[in-house]
């Protein structure tokens, strides 16, 4: 594998999903479930779509891992609602992308976001079927979500994920 993904669902904090391969559901006492097997995404997908692999990022999936916390249902930028990402799920993301990278080799830079993919590939925002911000931004704020904020907050994730991995060696 050559790169990881990072996502919410934007569901509730218990159900899970096989457009990923790893789930982080429950808020406090996380539980991580493996949803997809890792070897169907070990190839180019696009040679051949019908063949079964987990979908997590449009034109992105293959060689790639995709995770992703189960929440943020009903979420907006300024309002996370009911199911709004947890300290404990933020932990145990960054700690299963920390594993998966040191297992395959998988530079720190090749981890990024949903929407830090949506930026590249001209479909970041919110609010919309067809537009993406998973994971832009840690928290509620009245601030209108930028691309910029994408970036920062990939760079949060590889930084916690760089510092898991460090303590790991
Ligand atoms: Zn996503």
């Amino acid at each position: 594998m050559r790169s990881i993904s990072l996502h919410w669902t934007g569901r509730d904090y218990e159900s899970v999903f096989p457009a990923y391969h790893f789930c982080v559901s429950r808020p406090d006492d996380v539980l991580v479930t493996y949803t997809h097997d890792l070897h169907e995404n070990m190839r180019d997908v696009r040679l051949d779509p019908s063949l079964p692999y987990a979908a997590h990022t449009r034109a992105r999936n293959a060689w790639s891992i995709g995770l992703s916390i189960a929440a943020m249902r009903g979420a907006t930028p300024q309002d996370f609602g009911a199911y709004p990402l947890t300290e404990p799920q933020l932990d145990g993301l960054c700690q299963v992308a920390a594993r998966l990278a040191a297992f395959y080799g998988i530079d720190v830079a090749a981890i990024r976001t949903h929407a830090e993919a949506a930026v590249d590939d001209d479909y970041f925002g919110a609010g919309g079927a067809d537009v993406r911000w998973d994971i832009a931004r840690l928290r509620p704020s009245p601030e209108p979500l930028v691309p910029d904020e994408a970036r920062t907050t990939g760079d949060w994730f590889r930084n916690r994920i760089e510092s898991f991995m460090a303590r790991a060696r």
